[in-house]
């Protein structure tokens, strides 16, 4: 990749969700129901967050996992905060050189989901906040966050890929303060919104690099102890595509999966679907939360 700095990547970032904004010649239903999502998504950031909340003096950090949810809203907010910079007459040149983001590395990860992190952090210029991964392992993630707060006091809010069909997420806002048990600061959740179909049909057409694990049929990443492919994508059900069209124009005809690692190459199969094969909201965590011990697959 060419560019490497935050104001050429967000640059990027701007022309993916302009060009996707501008599609007219599909007359898919699933895209037009991702040009308003994106619609709203922007309407929050530019006119409702970054009003309160510079998005250029260090009061926001944004929570990236490496998941396909953070990576779409990761991919809007780096356009509005070139539209941001446009726009203002404060600032010469672009302001930041990296964008403050969090990752609480909690769970044993997939390998491809912790190279696909460090290579999107250098791809998205995001100085990610990496703190002691043995203390993050033994405590709760509200916890983790109590430290990352003491670490990074003037974060004032913190930006959140969570959507209302994710588990106990129905009633959220999307902007709130956290709950009691967790450190006071905003969340800012502009995604809140999407529908599973929209964020697949986004990110394919953006061309943008996929975390690997999700071409071999899993749909949301968790432990990996806990986490299998999602049994409703098994081939014999005989899916159809929905999305070839933003697959040929964002990669060319093959979706741009990042290569399973060495460790995870057994995952590779030719029995599952890839994620993107499921459209339906409800049954997306199907392969969470079971130990594949409970599943007697181990
Ligand atoms: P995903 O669907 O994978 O995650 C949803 C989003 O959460 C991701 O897109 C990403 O932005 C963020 N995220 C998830 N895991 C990580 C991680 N390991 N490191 C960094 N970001 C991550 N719950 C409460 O009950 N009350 C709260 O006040 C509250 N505040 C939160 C504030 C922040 C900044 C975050 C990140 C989470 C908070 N949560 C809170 C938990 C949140 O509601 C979800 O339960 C949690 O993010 C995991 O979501 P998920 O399992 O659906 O995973």
């Amino acid at each position: 990749m060419a560019d490497s700095n935050l104001a050429n990547t967000s640059k990027r970032c701007y022309e993916i969700t302009h060009s996707y904004l501008q599609i007219t010649e599909s007359t898919s239903e699933i895209i037009r129901g991702t040009q308003k999502d994106i619609d709203t998504t922007r309407r929050l950031l530019l006119k409702e967050i970054f009003p309160r909340w510079s998005p250029f003096d260090g009061d926001i950090s944004f929570s990236y996992n490496g998941g396909k949810d953070c990576q779409v809203l990761l991919i809007i907010y780096l356009g509005c905060l070139w539209e941001c910079y446009q726009s203002s007459k404060q600032h010469e040149k672009f302001p930041l050189k990296t964008l403050k983001a969090v990752f609480i590395d909690q769970d044993k990860n997939f390998e491809t989901l912790e190279q696909f992190v460090e290579f999107t952090k250098k791809r998205y210029c995001l100085s990610l906040y990496e703190a002691d991964r043995d203390f993050n392992k033994s405590v709760s993630m509200s916890v983790a966050f109590y430290k990352y707060l003491k670490d990074e006091p003037e974060t004032k809010a913190i930006v959140v890929g969570i959507r209302h069909t994710d588990p106990f997420a129905e009633d959220l806002k999307p902007i709130q303060r956290t709950d009691d048990g967790w450190p006071d600061f905003l969340r800012l959740q502009p995604l809140l919104h999407w529908k599973l179909a929209h964020i697949w049909s986004f990110l394919l057409y953006s061309g943008e690099p996929i975390c690997g694990i999700y071409g071999a049929g899993f749909t949301s990443l968790g432990d990996v102890n806990h986490t299998l492919p999602n049994s409703h994508l098994i081939k014999t059900n005989k899916l159809p595509l929905f999305f070839q069209w933003e697959i040929d124009h964002g990669s060319d005809g093959v979706a741009n999966c990042s290569s399973l690692s060495s460790k995870d190459s057994h995952l590779q199969n030719d029995q599952y679907l890839p994620g993107w094969y499921l459209l339906d909201d409800s049954l997306e965590r199907c392969g969470r939360n079971k130990s594949k011990k409970e599943q007697g697959l181990n």
